[in-house]
């Protein structure tokens, strides 16, 4: 495969020296038989501004093709957790796999998990999960679902599946050449009565899951291990490469996205598989008859163990239909009396501080990067829950006169005022109010439960 190098250079730090950074790069292109194309190069004494890495991202977006990223380790991308992850996700959204060279860890994730949190990926909880797949393996369960249009074959790797390669095929050709867009191709194959594996109709979302996988290209990718041509294509590359074209024409950039933050992030779990539920935004562009466009937000929270590992199924809630019944639950509780106000002010003094740059890396933030670096779930899921995590943590640390209100509240250890006001509080608040006194809500297709915190 194609191989980039990026170096970055810090003569005063023995870690970022050049020579080694290329040598490494180039030994890892021979010895796995990948084609070093070409390197870009930041020095620290130049510039702090990164203008070899932003040749770098031009340079990946006018070929189009795919590559490999080589860096000798994540810390060459950035100095701190989470912004060398963010360029891990921007690399990838411009078709870069970033590859670690040096080490035993090629997975970026796990190796940034393992340099910044001194947590070996391989002893926790990627671990257990592997082991979890295993067990079900011996089970006679199979390692997971492949993606539909393929079955496991009987050396493991992926075969065409002959009741469904035929579909993946019509959607790409309905979606790249006929000009149809995912909802009337949902409707499409719904009328025709082409089902889904699990034998249900079809949504846009498992449209666009279909429309964004390489697998039909014959890429095979897990744990971060990028194997082009590892089983037969049912898509071809120009096609493939059209329809992620199109995909980018109606996905709009991510700060014109509601800026509401998801008010249950951290506390909100999946009874089907305990994982969390993480806030999708997701916006949505189609023609109508008579081709004017048009857009709309859908908000939703979704279990992270979904996409196509086959460890839990796709269940999704409507943002504003769950947070609407929490809120409700929480009123009554509120009237009834059973909460104690006491456990609302400690969970209120921890909550965090956007203003402060954290020295330790963000639980939430970690246990994302866990999952992602086991395999579990994939990046554009990464890439939402990275977001919905900013977002709370930007919204939680400013104060409003509501939060007045609650912390007034508190004080006098009279909640009237808050009950009174209560549909009129604004988001933050909500958020304040709720992460002091939940513990938990697992939530299954049809039930809620709350689990209040108790000290
Ligand atoms: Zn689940």
């Amino acid at each position: 495969m194609k191989a980039i190098g990026y170096f970055y250079e810090d003569t005063e730090s023995p870690e970022f020296v050049l020579s080694n950074q290329r040598e490494s790069f180039i030994s890892y292109c021979a010895q796995h038989d990948h084609q070093a194309v070409t390197e870009f190069v930041d020095r620290k004494i130049d510039d702090t501004n990164r203008s070899g890495y932003n040749l770098l991202l031009k340079y990946l977006q006018e070929s189009g093709s795919e590559f490999l990223l080589l860096v000798s380790g994540t810390e060459i991308l950035s100095n701190d957790l989470e912004s060398s992850i963010d360029r891990i996700l921007e690399l990838d959204s411009f078709g870069a796999k970033v590859i670690c060279t040096t080490g035993d860890v090629p997975d970026p994730f796990q190796y940034a998990l393992k340099r910044w949190t001194n947590v070996n990926p391989k002893g926790t909880r990627g671990q257990q999960i592997k082991e979890a797949m295993m067990a079900k393996a011996m089970r006679g369960e199979g390692l997971g679902k492949p993606p539909f249009g393929y079955k496991i074959g009987s050396d493991g790797r992926l075969e065409l599946n002959e009741n469904e390669h035929g579909a993946v095929k019509h959607i790409f050709q309905m979606y790249t050449k006929e000009n149809m867009g995912m909802r009337r191709i949902v409707s499409k194959l719904n009328q025709m009565g082409v089902t889904t594996r699990s034998g249900r109709g079809w949504s846009i979302v498992t449209i666009r899951d279909i429309l964004r996988n390489r697998s039909y290209i014959g890429t095979y990718n897990r744990f971060g291990i990028v194997t082009p041509r590892n089983h037969t294509p049912i898509i071809e590359p120009e096609t493939f490469r059209m329809a992620q074209e199109i995909l980018g024409r109606f996905s709009t950039p991510r700060t014109q996205l509601s800026n509401e933050p998801f008010m249950l992030s951290g506390v909100i779990y999946c009874a089907y598989c305990n994982n969390n539920m993480i806030g999708v935004n997701r916006q949505q562009g189609w023609r109508r008859k008579d081709s004017s466009r048009v857009t709309g937000t859908y908000r939703y929270y979704q279990c992270q163990s979904r996409v196509n590992k086959g460890m839990c199924n796709y269940h999704t809630w409507r943002s504003d239909v769950l947070e609407e019944t929490i809120k409700d639950q929480i009123k009554e509780l509120l009237i009834k009396g059973e909460v104690n106000i006491k456990v609302m002010a400690t969970g209120l003094s921890s909550l965090p501080d956007s203003n402060i740059q954290t020295e330790h890396p963000d639980p939430a933030f970690i246990k994302t990067l866990e999952s992602v670096a086991a395999g579990f779930i994939s990046l554009s899921y990464m890439r939402d829950a990275v977001s919905s995590i900013k977002k709370t943590r930007e919204n939680t640390g400013h104060t409003s006169s509501e939060h007045n209100l609650l912390a007034n509240a508190i004080n006098s250890g009279n909640l009237s005022n808050v009950i009174n006001s209560w549909h009129t509080l604004d988001s933050n608040t909500l958020i304040s109010l709720f992460k002091g006194l939940i513990e938990k809500v697992t939530v299954s297709d049809d039930s809620i439960d709350i689990k209040l915190k108790h000290f």
